[in-house]
């Protein structure tokens, strides 16, 4: 199998957004980031600062608007698929295929949602 390219992880993460659009979390703490990580935009204080999902940099097209910038929890933060890719256990190709399904399902389900209740007010899956 060869190694996955640098942009690899990027590209999937571009074409999926799940940990930044509500879908799985309610919101972003930042608070244990340095100033310069926080990188503006919406946060609101609580015990710590967040900033709340759908994240505002987050664009459905484009992914992450300040990719290069964003903060160190967003950096550090990689989903079981995206550890796959990187350490060479799947393909970026599978790991697209599976984000492409996930993408289907999602729009699915939301439009199943809006069918019987009329809105739909997304719940993350976890907080
Ligand atoms: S880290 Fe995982 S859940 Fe988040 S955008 Fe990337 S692939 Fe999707
Ligand atoms: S700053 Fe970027 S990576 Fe972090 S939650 Fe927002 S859209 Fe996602």
């Amino acid at each position: 199998m060869n190694h996955p390219s640098p942009s690899a992880g990027q590209n999937l993460c571009r074409s999926c957004g799940l940990c930044c659009d509500g879908s799985l979390f309610f919101f972003t703490p930042i608070g244990d980031c340095k100033k310069d990580d926080k990188n503006q935009g919406n946060i609101h204080s609580r015990k710590e600062e967040v900033l709340p999902q759908p994240c505002v940099h987050h664009g459905m097209e484009k992914g992450c608007s300040i990719y290069a910038t964003r903060p160190n929890v967003c950096r550090k933060f990689k989903c079981q698929l995206l550890r796959d890719v990187e350490e060479n256990k799947s393909t970026i190709e599978e790991a697209m295929r599976v984000v492409e399904q996930l993408n289907v399902l999602r729009t699915r389900l939301l439009a199943t949602v809006r069918t019987h209740v009329g809105h739909v007010e997304t719940e993350p899956l976890f907080v």
